[in-house]
C-alpha cells in the first residue's frame, strides 16, 4: 500500500491548497433518515443565492490567499437552484479569490432532478470547471427508497446516472445506503454491482443511521416504521468491502470507494486537515487552527449576511484537539494515522500505550503507521475514542 498522499495514481502536494464547499439548504421532500439542514419550501432562494454571493466577498481573506484547489456543491440538493444560480456563484469565486485553480468542481444531484434538459445545462457548466457529479442514488430497490422516502424511483435512479453519462460526465459518484430494514444481503449485493455494471467510479456508501429528531427516529419510536438492526448493517458492510476490493475498488476512507485515479479530491482534502471555507446556512470552515460553522437557519443567515455581518459561532482548536481530530479521520483513511505527523507526534508514547488495549485483530503497525484492518474498520470511531489524547 502506498504511503504517499496521492490522488489515485496522481502525487499532490497538498500543502497550501485549500477548497471551498457551499451549502444549498433546499430539498424537494425530506428523506426521513435525514440531519442534514434543508427546508422543503424555496421561497427565499433567489435572496439566498445573493447572499452567498456576498458572503464570498466578506470571507474573501479567511483562506490567506491559499490556492483554491477544489469547490463543492452540497446540500440540501444544490440542483434546486437553477443552472444560471450556481454559474453566478461560481463566477464570484473567481472574481473574488485570486489564485482558483481547480482540480474538480463537485455538484450534489438527486436522481429526480436529472432530467435530459437539466443534465444538459449541467454541460454547460463545464465552462466554469465542473467536472464531477455527485447523484444521491441511495438504492437501486424501491422498497428501500420508498422505507427512506425518497423522491426518486428506481428506475429514475438508472435513467439518471445514463443521462449524465451521455452528456459526458464520465467522473461520476453515487451514494448507497446499507442497512435499511427493506433490503436482504442480497439485494445489497445486486445494488453494488449495478453499481459496477453502470460503470461508477466513486461510490460512497453509508451505513443507515438513526439519528435523533429524524422522522425516522420518530417511526421506529412509534411503531410505524421497522428499527434498523445492526448486526445487519454489520454483515452488509462486510459485504461491500468484499465486493469492493473484488472489483479493483480502494476503499481509500471507510466509506469511500474508488477506482485508481477517481478518488475525491475535496473529500480527501478534509482528511488530510486541509483548509476549506464553508459557504451557506450551516456551512462549516477550518482555517488549520479553528472551526467555524454558520447559522443553520436560511432567514437569519439571508438577514446576518444582508447587515454585512457573518453569522458563525467559532472554536479555536487546543493542540489535544487537533490531535485527536486527526486520529479520528486518517484512522478512517488507507494512509492511516502516521504517529510521526506534528499533529500527533508529542502524543505518541500515549497514543501506543493506549493501542495496548486495542484487540491486535483490529489494526495493523507498520513503523509509526497506524492501520485499521477490515474487522477493525467496524469499530472506527471507538477505537479512536480509544486512542485520544487526553488534555494537558
Ligand atoms: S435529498 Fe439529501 S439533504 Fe435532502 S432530505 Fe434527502 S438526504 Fe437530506
Amino acid at each position: 500500500m502506498d504511503l504517499d498522499f496521492g490522488i489515485g495514481n496522481k502525487i499532490l502536494d497538498f500543502w497550501g491548497m485549500a477548497g471551498i464547499y457551499i451549502h444549498i439548504p433546499f430539498c424537494r421532500q425530506a428523506c426521513h433518515y435525514c440531519n442534514f439542514y434543508f427546508t422543503t419550501s424555496a421561497a427565499r432562494r433567489d435572496e439566498l443565492v445573493d447572499a452567498i454571493i456576498r458572503e464570498v466577498e466578506l470571507t474573501r481573506d479567511y483562506l490567506s490567499g491559499e490556492e483554491i484547489e477544489t469547490i463543492y456543491y452540497g446540500g440540501g440538493t444544490p440542483t434546486m437552484l437553477r443552472t444560471d444560480q450556481l454559474r453566478q456563484i461560481t463566477e464570484s469565486i473567481y472574481r473574488t479569490h485570486p489564485r482558483v485553480r481547480l482540480q474538480e468542481l463537485t455538484i450534489e444531484a438527486n436522481p429526480d432532478d436529472l432530467t435530459t434538459e437539466r443534465v444538459a445545462e449541467l454541460a454547460e457548466l463545464r465552462s466554469i470547471g465542473l467536472n464531477r457529479l455527485s447523484i444521491g442514488v441511495q438504492s437501486f430497490h424501491e422498497a428501500d427508497l420508498v422505507y427512506m422516502n425518497r423522491a426518486h424511483n428506481a428506475l429514475e435512479a438508472v435513467a439518471a446516472i445514463q443521462r449524465a453519462q451521455e452528456a459526458g460526465f464520465q467522473n461520476l459518484t453515487i451514494d448507497l445506503i446499507y442497512g435499511t430494514p427493506t433490503m436482504s444481503d442480497e439485494a445489497w449485493r445486486s445494488n453494488i454491482r449495478q453499481a459496477f455494471a453502470l460503470g461508477i467510479p466513486h461510490i460512497s456508501s453509508y451505513a443507515l443511521t438513526v439519528e435523533p429528531k429524524t422522522y425516522l427516529d420518530k417511526n421506529i419510536r412509534t411503531g410505524r416504521a421497522v428499527p434498523v438492526d445492526e448486526a445487519q448493517s454489520s454483515r452488509q458492510f462486510d459485504i461491500l468491502m468484499e465486493e469492493m476490493a473484488a472489483h479493483g475498488y480502494d476503499q481509500y476512507e471507510i466509506s469511500n470507494f474508488a477506482l485508481p485515479g477517481h478518488y475525491a479530491i475535496h473529500n480527501t482534502n478534509y482528511w488530510r486537515g486541509k483548509k476549506y471555507l464553508g459557504l451557506g446556512p450551516s456551512a462549516h470552515s477550518y482555517d488549520g487552527s479553528s472551526r467555524r460553522w454558520n447559522v443553520a437557519n436560511n432567514n437569519t443567515y439571508i438577514k446576518s449576511i444582508g447587515e454585512g455581518k457573518l453569522p458563525y459561532k467559532i472554536e479555536h482548536l487546543t493542540a489535544t484537539q487537533r490531535a485527536n481530530e486527526y486520529i479520528m479521520t486518517s484512522l478512517r483513511t488507507m494512509w492511516g494515522c502516521d504517529l510521526t505527523r506534528p499533529e500527533v507526534a508529542a502524543y505518541r508514547d500515549q497514543i501506543l500505550r493506549a493501542l495496548s488495549d486495542v484487540a491486535a485483530e483490529h489494526y495493523r503497525l507498520e513503523g509509526d503507521v497506524l492501520r485499521l484492518t477490515q474487522a477493525g474498520r467496524h469499530y472506527a470511531d471507538r477505537i479512536a475514542s480509544d486512542l485520544f489524547a487526553d488534555e494537558e
